[in-house]
């Protein structure tokens, strides 16, 4: 009968690395037309390297070094990125300012003294950005790779950019659920509109959305939403939490932030896209038996 059925689909789910939370879930996603993924740690690895380092202030590696120490304690993938090349050129880290996160931006110290972002966060702080910046950053952002700027009293001293990596079965896997009748696939990025673009290009994507907020990500949801569509959101980090929750289904990447994991519907314990077609795939058999 038909719950066999769906138990027999559910074992077959968790067999294979995907966790159904709650009954209903799978039939949610059965139902699902759109689905939006974030774009790092989701769509890429986000096992970041460092690509460029341009200096405009005077000592490459004091600069480095001072951007990594800020980094020390942040868990974002660009910061990694940043401390493990510290690493390898055996720099020895100063002692940082107290810096608190602000959301989709980067850090700031209370004073605003040293911010460590993207440019929205200089915008915000109204340092200067001069034609010598402006053209490293976008000789930087021409080759597709995210840029995290270091600013000092004002003065932005440091362009590095960081290179991810498109997960290998990303563009099959968006293929094979557009065969599955998933009419919109869209990406949402806090990160800037040429790297979007640049990982956009590689895969059947719809639409594109870069620099967006966490409560931005949510909106978006909510648009799609109130248009009709039932949506699944695929995200790994803590700036994803608020959309995976109002998602019609939130699917977490493994390896992603345990508050990420905690608020989605679905976790695909191993992170890749084989999995995400799985999860639909099986989640359509098993309506399509119990109904
Ligand atoms: P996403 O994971 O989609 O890139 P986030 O909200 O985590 O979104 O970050 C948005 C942007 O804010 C990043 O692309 C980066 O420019 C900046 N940012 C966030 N955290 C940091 C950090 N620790 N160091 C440097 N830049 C950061
Ligand atoms: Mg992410």
């Amino acid at each position: 009968g038909a719950p066999v059925a769906n138990v027999a689909g559910i074992g077959r789910a968790a067999s294979q690395g995907i966790l159904f939370k709650g009954g209903a879930t799978a039939d949610a996603l059965a139902g699902v037309d759109t689905i939006m993924l974030d774009k790092t740690g989701t769509i890429t690895t986000g096992k970041m390297t460092l690509s460029h380092v341009q200096d405009f202030a005077g000592n490459e590696d004091d600069d480095l070094a001072l951007l990594a120490a800020i980094e020390a304690d942040s868990q974002h993938p660009l910061a990694r990125a940043i401390l493990a090349s510290a690493k390898e050129r055996q720099l020895t880290l100063p002692e940082a300012p107290v810096m608190a996160t602000v959301k989709g931006r980067g850090l700031a110290s209370a004073d605003g003294q040293y911010l460590v972002g993207n440019m929205q966060l200089m915008g915000d702080h109204g340092v200067n950005v001069d034609a010598t910046v402006t053209d490293g950053i976008n000789a930087i952002q021409a080759s597709g790779d995210s840029v995290v700027l270091l600013a000092v009293h004002g003065e932005i001293r440091l362009a590095v950019g960081v290179n991810d990596v498109v997960r290998a079965d990303a563009a099959d896997g968006l293929a094979a659920l557009k065969q599955h009748g998933i009419e919109h696939v869209v990406m949402l990025t806090g990160d800037n509109r040429a790297a979007a673009e640049h990982i956009a290009a590689q895969l059947p994507v719809d639409e594109v959305r870069a620099e967006m907020l966490p409560a931005e990500k949510l909106a978006a949801v909510q648009e799609a939403q109130a248009a009709g569509h039932k949506v699944a959101f695929v995200g790994d980090g803590i700036n994803d939490a608020p959309a995976l929750a109002t998602a019609d289904v939130g699917i977490g990447m493994g390896g992603g932030t345990a508050v990420a994991l905690d608020t989605s519907d679905v976790v695909l314990v191993r992170p890749n896209f084989g999995t995400l077609v799985e999860a639909v795939h099986l989640a359509r058999a098993t309506r399509s038996v119990t109904r």
